[in-house]
């Protein structure tokens, strides 16, 4: 479960405007939410308070067992790996195989045994589907591929929560929906699923909720179908 209360964001130096205004929300297990909103709404800012990239100004977030109010700092790693992460620009390293790029995560947290490496990282490139680009280095790998891989590295530590900022925005539409077939399967397989974009009409085939975002404001939070529920 995540859940804002009263949740506000100002970053200093700034215009003094709440990117985030007074968010009281409450996410459960197993929903797949889109966030919508124009460019500068807040979306990226409420995902980044979720990892708590960003701290709130004021107000309390809690993730599963994780409060941003008590978390000390080696909770953060944790809550971290609690919480899956894969951005617009896919953020792959770009002299290491999609194998290494992946493996990598384990190994700075410390999982350094060959075979387990192994095991954890081709059962994540085969749930995203592209095992057989294991090789390869991202520059070698289509955009919507490139993705994949990210989302994969997402998934390494198995995390309930997975945040998407904006996925399909480097990716035509049809590359885009692929992508969001991926997430679409993870959600159905337990995982809650965030995804900012303002792409409305990728919200309306996969959510289960769509929240609006305005000046850091829910003007519209909408159930468009109960959790779990195929998409087609
Ligand atoms: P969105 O993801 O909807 O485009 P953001 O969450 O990125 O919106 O931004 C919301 C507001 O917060 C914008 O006005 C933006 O300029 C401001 N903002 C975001 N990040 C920072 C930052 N690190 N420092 C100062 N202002 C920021």
């Amino acid at each position: 479960m995540i859940c804002f209360e009263e949740v506000s964001k100002v970053f200093p130096g700034g215009t003094g405007e709440a990117a985030i205004a007074d968010l009281t929300l409450r996410i459960e297990p197993g929903e797949m939410v889109f966030i919508l909103g124009q460019s500068g709404a807040g979306k990226s800012t409420l995902l980044k308070l979720i990892t708590l990239e960003q701290r709130p100004t004021r107000g309390r977030v809690t993730v599963g067992p994780f409060d941003s109010e008590t978390i000390t700092r080696r909770g953060i790693p944790h809550l971290r790996r609690h919480c899956g992460v894969v951005f617009q620009d896919f953020r792959l390293i770009k002299d290491k195989t999609i194998f290494e790029n992946v493996a990598y995560c384990l190994r700075m947290t410390g999982t350094l045994e060959k075979l387990l490496i192994t095991r954890a990282v081709s059962r994540v490139l085969h749930r995203v589907g592209i095992y057989g680009k294991r090789d390869r280095f991202p520059h070698e790998l289509s955009g919507g591929e490139q993705q994949r891989a990210a989302i994969g590295r997402a998934l390494i530590h198995q995390p309930p929560v997975l945040l998407a900022d904006e996925p399909t925005g480097n990716l035509d539409a049809e590359t885009g929906r692929d992508v969001l077939e991926v997430l679409a399967q993870l959600h159905l397989s337990g995982t809650t699923i965030l995804v900012a974009t303002h792409d409305e009409e990728l919200a309306r085939r996969y959510a289960t909720r769509t929240l609006t975002l305005r000046n850091g404001r829910v003007v519209e939070d909408l159930f468009l179908r109960p959790h779990g529920t195929e998409v087609f």
